[in-house]
């Protein structure tokens, strides 16, 4: 399989702030993009170890809100599907630190360039988001490729199969720790990505921002799963969580 080299990206910012740790602006263009690899050829959905709660298995949306109360994504052959302008889903119940697995898959149909094209994202606690992009021969700025921390770490490498190809997510997850006010442990994270790791003990600067410096603001130690709604029809199977 030929792979195609990243070139420029075709949207980013440079009017943003420096991020700190870095001399990169906010969603820099600039930034190296990740390198391309063409993971293993994608075999099955692995099916959840025994200790693990499924999150979405295919059949509805029961376990999922939205903006209004009920979670209004399209449920079809065994995936979930993004309606567009219907908003963001998220778990009726929260979870902490853990094992999260999720399965997705851009739209087969390319449409858009850059971050228009098959954006969705995986937020842990509603709040930190795992870039899901269609990143297969399209450049876009590095913080926000698929698999980076948006806005703040860009994936080690770049393993996105073609539109339409499932894809997985294992993310390992240690949210932060506040004592009243005070941070007392940022977030860390490692993110596998179609089986590479993207992120590995990655400490965050803080909740997801765009175009600005991320800050920690205290919250509880478990939230619900997110997944955005960000226009695209992006689809979603086999999600899955296990506590540490
Ligand atoms: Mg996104």
């Amino acid at each position: 399989m030929s792979e195609m080299e990243n070139t420029i990206p075709v949207d980013g910012y440079t009017d943003t702030p420096i991020l700190p740790g870095t001399r990169w602006n906010v969603h820099d263009p600039r930034r190296p993009m990740p390198r391309i690899v063409t993971p293993a050829p994608y075999d099955r959905p692995y099916e959840p170890p025994s200790d693990a709660r499924m999150l979405f298995d295919g059949r509805d949306l029961s376990g999922w809100i939205g903006k209004d109360g009920a979670a209004r994504w399209k449920v079809e052959n065994g995936y979930m599907e993004v309606v567009p302008k219907t908003g963001d889903i998220w778990t009726r119940e929260s979870f902490g630190d853990g094992h999260y697995h999720v399965e997705w898959a851009a739209p087969t149909e390319v449409k858009g360039t850059g971050q228009g094209r098959g954006n969705s994202g995986v937020f842990l606690m509603r709040l930190y988001e795992v870039q899901v992009l269609d990143c297969y021969q399209n450049p876009t700025y590095a913080d926000g490729t698929t698999g980076a921390v948006y806005g703040q770490f860009p994936p080690l490498v770049n393993a996105c199969r073609a539109p339409g190809e499932w894809q997985t997510y294992d993310i390992f997850w240690f949210g932060p720790r506040f004592e009243g006010d005070r941070l007392v442990r940022p977030a860390r994270i490692t993110v596998v990505f179609n089986g590479l790791p993207v992120q590995i003990g990655q400490e965050l600067m803080g909740p997801t921002v765009w175009r600005k410096v991320p800050a920690y603001h205290p919250h509880p130690d478990a939230a619900p799963l997110q997944l955005q709604d960000h226009g695209n029809f992006v689809r979603y199977r086999n999600i899955w969580y296990r506590p540490f």
